[in-house]
């Protein structure tokens, strides 16, 4: 150990902003481990489902969460719109997020496999997880561009994709992730916002290397296009 903090980036945003997609590509570019944070509210979510549980309760989520294992983050069905649903139940809940927290933080800080940086993305990385990160990011798109690129996802998953459902559940993710009172949903102050609305993945992912300069890995050779 050198004592010198490991890289991390942030990279926040509502569901469909691209935000999986640049995280895990900045992952392979600078080699850097890769935590996808809406998982582990995912997995909550479903557990409770499965326990025949209200993911609404913090009597019924709190455990769940204290309690998860990693087998929970391998359950099929994490990625449907019902998961989405209950995760952003869960997540809601302060007791939730702070059993989550150390987990989070402990990737960051000392990411699995001696990688030499973290990449996490989530909704409130830059913001509460990981406040002094070396580079955040958040990422928007309009409502329509949003659902328009969940329903080609849940398409060539072979999911049910029905427009109007689809729609109803993002709006009412947005709305619960926006307005809960722990960290809700919101860019950090020195985040750097990108609207990705108009903008194809490669020039998403263009935009946020360019502003990746100056991290340690920034600009290697690796390259996994
Ligand atoms: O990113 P993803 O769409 O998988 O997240 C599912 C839900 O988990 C979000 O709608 C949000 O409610 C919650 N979440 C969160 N904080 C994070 C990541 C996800 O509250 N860091």
């Amino acid at each position: 150990m050198t004592g010198r903090p490991t890289p991390i980036i942030a990279v926040d945003g509502p569901a469909g902003a691209g935000k999986g997609t640049v995280a895990r590509r900045l992952a392979a570019q600078f080699g850097y481990a890769y935590l996808d944070t809406g998982l582990l509210y995912r997995a909550v979510g479903m557990k409770v489902l499965l326990q025949g549980g209200d993911p609404s309760s913090a009597d019924d989520a709190t455990p769940a969460a204290q309690q998860l294992k990693a087998a929970d983050l391998d359950r099929d069905g994490l990625r449907s719109d019902e998961a989405a649903v209950a995760a952003s139940r869960v997540a809601a809940i302060p007791a939730v997020r702070a059993a989550l927290l150390d987990f989070q933080r402990a990737f960051a800080a000392s990411p699995p496999d001696g990688s030499a940086g973290a990449v996490l993305d989530g909704r409130d990385i830059g913001t509460v997880i990981c406040p002094d990160a070396d580079l955040k990011i958040f990422l928007t798109a309009s409502l329509d561009v949003r659902v328009a690129r969940r329903l080609e996802e849940l398409r060539q998953r072979g999911l049910p994709a029905i427009h109007t459902e689809v729609l109803h559940d993002m709006q009412e993710r947005d709305r619960r992730d926006a307005t809960r009172s722990v960290a809700p949903l919101a860019a950090a102050k020195d985040a750097f916002v990108i609207d990705t609305s108009n903008l194809d993945r490669d020039a998403v992912f263009d935009r946020v290397l360019g502003l990746a300069g100056g991290i340690p890995g920034g600009g290697s050779e690796k390259d996994d296009r």
